[in-house]
């Protein structure tokens, strides 16, 4: 069967990467994680220590060094070397992520790479911009989202796991805004392709959600 490029968008906590994991690995497929290549940027800004300023973020942009692979089912992230997987999912990251990722010298580096990993094909990419801009030729474009309260609810669920001591209200504030600022920054906004297919999971279960994805690429 024909390997596919498959991009995945949509808001903050829809549950892209659970999904777009499980979907990957039952296709065969290579998982791109996009945001965590945004957020790999902005957990090295935050290493400066101080005020998130844009020429703060500029400057870290020519000498980092993002990587992203995936094996064995499992994403590693690592910025000059160093793993960071685990780090810039923080509250701290995701707070200044929207900041970082609207400078357009940080887009065309992260462009850059994504569409260099997705040459081969078999590949699924989730993202913001991956059906309008990254990959506008991809086989097959979803857009994934669910209300405001059931993303923030399972963000907050999937922290707690963690260990983490979060607040559901925060988290729903801080999806929100990170939202409105991904659908409204000048450069590569967050927006539904024209041929991309909706699929709104509030009220499914991840198994029903991947078999749908599934089923759009067979
Ligand atoms: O997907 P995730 O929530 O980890 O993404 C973190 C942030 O990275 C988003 O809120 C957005 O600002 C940025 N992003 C982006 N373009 C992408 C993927 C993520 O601007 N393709």
């Amino acid at each position: 069967m024909k390997k596919l490029v498959v991009a995945i968008d949509g808001p903050a906590g829809a549950g892209k990467s659970t999904v777009a994991q499980l979907a990957a690995k039952e296709l065969g497929y290579t998982y791109i994680d996009t945001g965590a290549m945004y957020r790999a940027v902005a957990w090295k800004v935050l290493q400066q220590g101080g005020e998130v300023t844009d020429e703060k973020i500029l400057a870290v942009v020519p000498d980092i060094d993002v990587d992203l692979s995936y094996e064995n089912g499992k994403t590693t992230v690592r910025v000059d070397g160093r793993d960071v997987t685990g780090e810039i999912r923080t509250p701290e990251v995701s707070h200044i992520v929207s900041q970082v990722a609207a400078l357009g010298p940080v887009r065309e580096k992260m462009v850059d790479l994504q569409r260099k990993m997705a040459e081969r094909g078999g590949v699924l990419m989730d993202g913001r911009d991956i059906a309008t801009n990254v990959l506008p030729g991809a086989d097959v474009k979803i857009y994934l989202t669910a209300s405001i309260a059931e993303r923030a609810n399972r963000r907050y669920k999937e922290l707690r796991e963690k260990g983490l001591a979060v607040d559901l209200a925060d988290i729903e504030h801080d999806i929100a805004a990170r939202d409105k600022a991904d659908m409204e920054r000048e450069i590569s906004p967050l927006v539904q392709a024209d041929d991309a297919t909706l699929l709104d999971t509030t009220g499914m279960t991840i198994p029903e959600v991947v078999a749908r994805i599934i089923g759009m690429c067979r």
